[in-house]
């Protein structure tokens, strides 16, 4: 019965809540879940994996999510800000490197007005790559500004598609406003990253369904899929950790029924799992993301415990990654890796 269903949303890319959930619970089919997603990933987007590099630019927020090591109320944490040029010198040595994206991260962070960052922008864009921002939330208009000074992308995940257990777990923000974000970024214009914690204290498999069809519901360009690792300096410390397989089935059920967006294989999917960027790429993801920041701005940008390659150098990263690539027979991208819809009806 399940494997019918893989094998309905390899050829229709279209499931049920009832049927994505029955999937989600049996453990028996996930190595034919995964080869499937492995094979819709190769049909619609080919054996290139897109390196993006990430610069951690800040991790001052003014947010208190209770899952991130970020939050505001969290003393604990050393804080620090790169200044624009820096951040401009870090995305000169990524188009070095030979990333053809560079993903601007932080905490929100008010030092960065809109005028700062249409100069970080602007100035990134004379490189001739694509920038890709990943900020919080911000109005229409700060998204407006940011899109006229040549921004391409914009990260934003919905976090978990359950409305209750995001404001309980976001105090002081609200589902609403998240999606209202994620809406205007859509009308203008940017291709749209969003995504899920999986394993977050009291989310159910059903919201995890919800989660998958919201994706497809906003005709989301990029989905970022990570577990939620404990925090020893949130409220959430000494919860259970996310599970590396299930955050890998949600990833795996996403390239089903959404055959042509970008899938990273992420860092924290990494952090659960030696091989979890590897595992990752062979059961749908297309992108990785390595991080470009430097010194030990790595380490303070503690989202999470574990986090890999805080002691390495950027240089030693894209050797590494590429290395990895290669040795599953898949090459590293030349080109920016917009997404470009696909006929999916054939
Ligand atoms: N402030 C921005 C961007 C930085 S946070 C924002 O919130 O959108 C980037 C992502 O880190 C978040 O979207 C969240 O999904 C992830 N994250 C935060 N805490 C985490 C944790 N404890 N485990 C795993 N991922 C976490
Ligand atoms: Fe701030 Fe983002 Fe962390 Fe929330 S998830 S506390 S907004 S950095």
């Amino acid at each position: 019965m399940t494997l019918q269903l893989i094998k309905k949303a390899e050829e229709k890319h279209s499931l049920t809540k009832e049927e994505l959930v029955l999937l989600l619970q049996d453990n028996s089919i996930n190595e034919e879940l995964f080869s499937a997603a492995d094979r819709v990933r190769k049909k619609y987007m080919g054996d290139e994996v897109h390196l993006r590099g990430i610069i951690e630019f800040s991790n001052k927020c003014k947010q208190d999510c209770l899952y991130c090591g970020l939050r505001a109320s969290n003393k604990n944490i050393e804080r620090y800000r790169l200044m624009p040029d820096e951040i401009i010198d870090l995305a000169k040595k990524a188009v070095g490197y030979g990333y053809k994206t560079v993903v601007m991260q932080s905490g929100e962070d008010a030092y960065y007005t809109v005028e700062r960052l249409q100069y970080i922008i602007s100035t990134l864009k004379e490189f001739g790559i694509a920038v890709t921002l990943s900020l919080g939330e911000k109005t229409f208009e700060e998204y407006k500004a940011y899109k006229e000074a040549g921004a391409d992308r914009y990260l934003l995940r919905i976090e978990t598609t359950d409305k209750e257990l995001y404001e309980q777990l976001d105090p002081g923000m609200f589902h609403e406003d998240r999606k209202r974000c994620l809406r205007d970024l859509k009308t203008l214009g940017y291709e749209v990253g969003t995504g899920s914690l999986v394993g977050l204290p009291g989310q159910t498999i059903e919201s995890l369904a919800d989660d998958i069809l919201f994706f497809k519901e906003i005709d989301a360009d990029m989905i970022g899929l990570g577990p939620f690792i404990p925090n020893d300096d949130t409220p959430l410390k000494g919860a259970a950790s996310g599970d590396f397989t299930m955050s890998l089935k949600v990833m795996a059920l996403v390239r089903l029924l959404l055959p042509d967006v970008n899938i990273p294989a992420t860092t924290a999917m990494e952090t659960l799992n030696k091989q979890g960027r590897i595992i990752a790429l062979q059961s749908g993801a297309n992108i990785v993301m390595p991080n470009v920041t430097e010194g030990d701005y790595r380490k303070m940008y503690a989202l999470y415990p574990g986090k890999i390659c805080v002691n390495d150098t950027p240089g030693h990263c894209v050797q590494c990654i590429t290395g990895k690539i290669k040795s599953i027979g898949r090459t590293v991208s030349k080109s920016k890796g917009s997404r470009t819809k696909k006929n999916t009806s054939e």
